[in-house]
């Protein structure tokens, strides 16, 4: 505060970094300084919510004598929370202001903290947030102005400066939400399937579960061993492959939420890893074995099967698979499989499995 008791940014700095009161949740101080209203209304707002403006009662306490009473309905003693919250007049301000911007919510509670609290939760993420700023910033004014320069407070003014000041922010930036995409459309009258990849930091497995029919499906878990995720992935590609031409399924449908692979198998983006395009050579040339293959992105909300496969798989050794098939109600599990890396047996023929 400058000595001619009007709010000046410097002298409300040197405040706050001299008086510690560690009371005020760290998110407070985050989001109060994120806002859009204007720098010097933040730190008031800031000094309003440590408690560290010079009140009339703040100034007693410190035997600087002066006017203590509320400069506004000269009948209570001015503290912080009567100024900002308690004051009647202040209470008509805020319901005036409220109800010209045709909003809902309240400034109210106990103290200054509650109330911003409630108005948080209620606004978040809104531009209302810096309501509370602006018209703590022309309360303080007037009420200075009242004091030091004898102004006489004309609330219908303050109330237009205040909503001006607020029409006057920017709206904040829109929050970026993702649109959930529909599930894939699945055609039940051939072998569909869904793939994902998992590494952890010293494995990496894989997942799939096969459906041959609505009735009919084998669940796979399978440890690869070292690997990134991608070589997780293109892996766990090739084996729903392999798996529906051994039990002589020729038509697929195969969907997995890595881009990265969906789009190497079906020749749309190049591979420029040595050891994956030898993983994926195999998986082209197995799909020349369908009669007819789809290989389709969805997103990983519509992968959650696979994906909780995956993550199980790769903390299994490698080499090591475990197998249910379920048909109907009854379930039937097979451990482990032998398992042959494709990228060791690229030479072989790709498709031997069995
Ligand atoms: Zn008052």
């Amino acid at each position: 505060m400058a000595d001619n008791g009007i709010y000046a940014p410097k002298a409300g700095y040197t405040n706050l970094i001299t008086h510690k009161k560690p009371d005020i949740s760290p998110l407070w101080w985050r989001d109060i300084w994120k806002l859009k209203a204007p720098p010097r209304t933040r730190l008031l707002f800031w000094c309003v919510l440590r408690d560290i403006i010079p009140t009339g009662e703040h100034l007693m306490r410190q035997a600087i004598y002066g006017p203590t009473w509320c400069s506004f309905c000269k009948m209570a003693s001015e503290t912080t929370v009567h100024l900002f919250l308690k004051c009647p007049i202040i209470c008509v301000l805020w319901d005036n202001i409220i109800t010209q911007l045709g909003i809902t919510g309240q400034w109210s509670g106990e103290d200054i903290k509650v109330s911003w609290t409630n108005w948080h939760r209620q606004h978040m993420g809104s531009k209302l947030l810096n309501l509370p700023l602006v018209v703590t910033w022309y309360t303080w004014l007037a009420r200075n102005r009242y004091i030091f320069n004898d102004h006489d407070v004309c609330w219908p003014r303050i109330e237009a400066t205040i909503i001006a000041a607020y029409h006057e922010l920017p709206e904040p930036p829109p929050t970026r939400t993702r649109t959930i995409q529909p599930p894939p459309y699945i055609d039940h009258n051939i072998p569909w399937a869904f793939f994902d990849g998992a590494a952890n930091q010293t494995r990496c497995g894989g997942g799939f579960v096969l459906h041959i029919n609505e009735q009919h499906s084998y669940s796979v878990k399978m440890g690869f061993g070292n690997g990134s995720n991608n070589y997780a992935e293109l892996l766990a590609l090739c084996n729903p492959m392999h798996f529906s031409l051994e039990h002589h399924h020729k038509n697929i449908t195969i969907y997995g939420d890595s881009m990265t692979v969906i789009n190497w198998i079906n020749n749309a983006s190049i591979c420029h890893s040595h050891t994956l395009k030898n993983i994926l050579d195999d998986a082209l040339s197995l799909r020349t074995a369908f009669n007819h293959i789809s290989c389709l992105h969805i997103y990983r909300e519509h992968n959650s099967v696979a994906d909780k496969l995956s993550k199980e798989a790769a903390i299994l050794p490698r080499g090591e698979w475990l197998i249910s098939e379920k048909q109907g109600a009854e379930e039937f599990r097979y451990y482990p499989r032998p398992f042959i890396d494709q990228s060791e047996q690229r030479d072989n023929n790709p498709g031997s499995r069995q």
